[in-house]
């Protein structure tokens, strides 16, 4: 199967054909014939998939069948981290390189004028996190009369990072009658109900998610002791000789603790979290893509979306608090049918989250060790979550709605009845 055959125009099968994309992967298969042809659409995909040439190709092959009228925004992309919006406009630019399709990004953190001035400019495509987005509508800077699809991208992590809210203002904001699509990791409960409020008789499209992307990424334990990880990680990093390794911690703080320890120990490390400005974050990306930098240290928000092509490895330095993380950490490795290696250090405290992560991607991580490292007992039974505080995450690990700081589960944004939802926190800037 081809490009083409999906019913996709010649200059999206020649922009696909510039990416070195043959085949289109299963999400793209079974997503792109439903969006051509204008029906709603609810998608269970994670990053690593190719979701976003799933909808982006029929989205703009769409928009150039019907010429445009006026100024207005035809495509809204919603998407909850400003390095996922980026990469969402990127792979916009590349399909649309051959149509005269114009796309926009917006995003928190950087100045807001030139994002005003751009959109006074008219653009078909806007892709923006929901928090900016509302800044700017309050500006007036942008108006929403003129939307024929709208994208969520990450539904899941947008409720995740309390953007509900948001998310229901501008969908009151919307056209009612409009295309929408709806792209998830995972379909909670509260993913469901959000969907059952926007969809409109979806087609239904799911790759094997979890154990897939679990299959094709080499994974290993090491059991240690947590005050001997560092030196362990360096020594790893050294004695492979990895050149491009992306690491993973459970705090901003410990994020940034061990990307000093590593440099200490003359490695190359750059931290990457939701405390560090939008250009740390993007220099410290392409330092990494460039290889100057060795290690990239972050946390599961800030490396939501990160595409980094062919990342060889991927280190847990600790596990994630919700198992359902491992799998997108681990995710970063062994893209679009690669192979990768995914490793974790795992702590005694740390057992019981690891039978929940084993439990999820229903096999067990081989368990290694390392010279000069004492294996230690690994207790299952152990708290499920975080021991030590929850890294600022703020949610709840069973994803019942129950912890603290979560938010707006109950659709609070339309005056639902819950006794949280007038105090929502103010969602993430990952
Ligand atoms: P995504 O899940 O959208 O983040 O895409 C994951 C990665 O797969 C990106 O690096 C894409 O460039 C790549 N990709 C998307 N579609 C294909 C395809 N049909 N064949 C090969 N690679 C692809």
């Amino acid at each position: 199967m081809d490009f083409a055959s999906l019913g996709l125009s010649e200059k999206l099968v020649r922009a696909t054909a510039d990416q070195g994309y043959d085949t289109p992967s299963p999400i793209q298969a079974q997503a792109i014939p439903p969006v051509l042809a204008g029906q709603d659409v609810m998608a269970a995909a994670q990053t690593g998939t190719g979701k976003t040439a799933g909808f982006t190709l029929p989205l703009l092959q769409r928009l150039n069948e019907t010429p445009r009228q006026g100024k207005g925004i035809r495509a809204l992309i919603l998407t909850p981290t400003r390095e996922l919006a980026a990469q969402v406009h990127a792979s916009v630019e590349l399909y649309s390189k051959y149509m005269p399709t114009s796309s926009a990004v917006v995003f928190g953190g950087v100045k807001i004028n030139p994002q005003i001035a751009q959109l006074r400019r008219g653009v078909d495509v806007l892709v923006a996190t929901p928090g900016r987005l509302m800044d700017l509508h309050q500006q007036g800077a942008v108006h929403f009369n003129s939307v024929e699809t709208l994208v969520l991208d990450e539904a899941d992590r947008m409720l995740d990072m309390g953007f509900i809210r948001d998310i229901r203002k501008i969908l009151a904001l919307l056209p009612p009658k409009r295309q929408n699509l709806l792209f998830s990791a995972t379909f909670s409960g509260d993913i469901r109900k959000l969907a059952q409020g926007i969809l409109n008789n979806p087609v239904q499209v799911e790759v094997a998610v979890a154990n897939a992307t679990a299959d094709k990424v080499e994974q290993s334990v090491f059991p240690v002791q947590q005050s001997l990880k560092s030196a362990m990680l360096s020594e790893m990093v050294g004695k492979n000789n990895w050149q491009q390794v992306l690491v993973f911690t459970r705090t901003k703080h410990g994020a940034n603790r061990l990307t000093q320890k590593l440099e200490k120990d003359g490695i190359t490390a750059a931290a990457i979290h939701g405390n560090k400005s939008q250009g740390a974050r993007t220099r410290a990306l392409s330092n990494f893509k460039a290889g100057t930098v060795r290690v990239l240290v972050a946390t599961d928000i800030a490396a939501r979306g990160l595409d980094i092509k062919q990342l060889p490895q991927v280190v847990n330095f600790e596990l994630p608090n919700v198992p359902e993380d491992y799998i997108h950490r681990i995710g970063r490795t062994g893209r679009a049918g690669e192979s990768g290696h995914a490793l974790s250090l795992v702590s005694p405290d740390e057992g019981g989250m690891l039978a929940g992560i084993e439990k999820l991607i229903r096999k067990e991580i081989p368990r290694k060790t390392m010279d000069g490292y004492e294996a230690v007992h690994l207790p299952s039974n152990g708290p499920r979550t975080a021991p030590r505080g929850n890294g600022g995450r703020g949610r709840s690990p069973a994803g019942n709605g129950g912890g603290a700081g979560r938010s707006g589960n109950n659709g609070g944004g339309r005056g639902g009845n819950s006794a949280r939802s007038g105090q929502a926190r103010r969602p993430q800037r990952a």
